[in-house]
């Protein structure tokens, strides 16, 4: 299978991209090809890599906003979730994947439950996703136990999908709710495996105090000595570090990823610590979080928010240019998961979308990529392809209104279990 987007603006000239089976193949030449995609009045550019999401958390969007943390998971979040059978999950992780397709999204990480539902639905979509069951053990021994004989199922069940899209991750869910020997275990079965981490890493102070308690001294210090940070570790949140621990995190290629708008809406009290992390040389991508506390999925918000958020904390508007929060959406999430996309060059993957220049966001067009973090959202996508695969073209996914349909009934069903 081969496509030939033909006339398409790439890096500021017009030219034309061709895709064999899942890479991209060659740039510039017209070549013969089985589907050809106009690509007049559109911009080629990388399918975006939001890097932490809790994807069929969707089905729980806007059902309790504007509440405190911990009693928005302890009264609200965690009953909901309780409830949610195998088959919520496979609806709520399509209704996610169609809103990611909308809005350019071509690789996600994410972390929940009953993932086998997830990959099946991943498989279904077409999207590129490294997925990982959130373990916690809440620091007893028989579930943890229990916790990791699930994760290990699911690295089976990934490596039975044999589904180059689809790849499985481990996923000790947070310091405060995974204990010390499971975190050890977590990580060894990672290494073992050669698969990623996903983890949530200082994310509120009170996160910080617990640690202290608990291990007499900051997360990042407490898992550094257990040996839980390495290249491995893809760490969530990443907001309560001094500048001591982003350098720890940098020493050990610990990969980060900031999720600015669940940090505000959920007000984590602090804002992460862009600076220190770029200095220490560490990876960085962005993520949406779950959609219940963000409400949406949308990578390009994402990235107006990581860009305003840092020129608010700092009182510097010079920190995290456009282009840095469009790296950060792209290649920078693909090196925190080890894939080879988030760029358009000749042997990467075969994730990119085509933006719409006649999109009312982006004329004029002065620069593309300050228009593509400040000015555009996720409805300026025309075209998603992953994988060598076209997933929408001009606006339409297949099966839109019946994801929509079963999304909506699984929700309403949900809240009266
Ligand atoms: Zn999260």
């Amino acid at each position: 299978m081969s496509i030939l987007i033909k006339d398409v603006l790439l890096d500021g000239r017009e030219t034309h991209v061709y895709i064999e089976d899942n890479l991209i193949a060659e740039l510039g030449a017209k070549r013969e090809a089985d589907v050809i995609i106009d690509g007049r009045g559109k911009a080629c550019l990388p399918g975006l890599v939001n890097g932490h999401t809790h994807a069929a958390m969707v089905l729980l969007r806007s059902y309790a906003d504007d509440m405190r943390l911990q009693e928005w998971l302890e009264t609200k979040i965690w009953p909901l979730e309780s409830k949610m059978t195998g088959e919520d999950i496979y609806w709520g992780t399509k209704l996610a994947c169609l809103e990611m397709i909308k809005s350019g999204t071509t690789t996600f990480n994410d972390m929940y439950f009953f993932m086998e539902e997830a990959a099946k639905a991943v498989v279904d979509m077409g999207l590129r996703a490294v997925l990982s069951y959130g373990i916690a053990d809440r620091f007893d021994e028989s579930r943890a136990e229990a916790e990791m004989k699930v994760t290990e199922a699911f690295l089976r069940f990934v490596r039975s999908l044999r589904n180059r899209r689809v790849q499985a991750a481990v996923g000790p869910h947070a310091m405060y709710t995974v204990s010390a020997g499971t975190l050890e275990t977590a990580r060894s079965l990672a290494v073992e495996e050669g698969v990623k981490v996903h983890f949530h890493l200082a994310e509120t102070e009170q996160e910080v105090k617990a640690s202290q308690a608990r291990y007499g001294k900051g997360p990042v210090r407490a898992l550094d000595d257990m040996g839980f940070l390495g290249d491995w570790l893809v760490a969530a949140h990443c907001v309560w570090l001094d500048d001591r621990d982003a350098r720890i995190l940098g020493e050990r290629g610990v990969s980060t990823i900031h999720n600015p708008t669940s940090n505000m809406k959920l007000a984590v009290g602090r804002a992460f610590p862009y600076q220190a992390l770029r200095s220490a040389g560490v990876t960085m991508g962005l993520g949406t979080d779950g959609a219940a506390s963000n409400n949406n999925l949308d990578m390009f918000e994402e990235m107006k928010l990581a860009c305003l958020l840092q020129k608010f904390d700092t009182g510097e508007p010079t920190i995290l240019p456009a282009g840095e929060a469009w790296r950060m959406a792209t290649k920078g999430g693909a090196e925190a998961l080890g894939l080879p996309t988030g760029r358009i060059s000749v042997g990467k993957l075969a994730d990119l979308i085509l933006v719409d220049l006649k999109h009312p966001q982006l004329v004029p067009r002065h620069d593309l990529i300050a228009l593509l973090a400040y000015a555009a959202n996720g409805s300026v996508v025309d075209t998603v392809i992953c994988d060598g695969r076209v997933l929408m073209r001009e606006g339409h996914v297949e099966g839109e209104t019946e994801i929509l349909k079963g999304a909506q009934a699984r929700a309403e069903t949900l809240r009266e279990r």
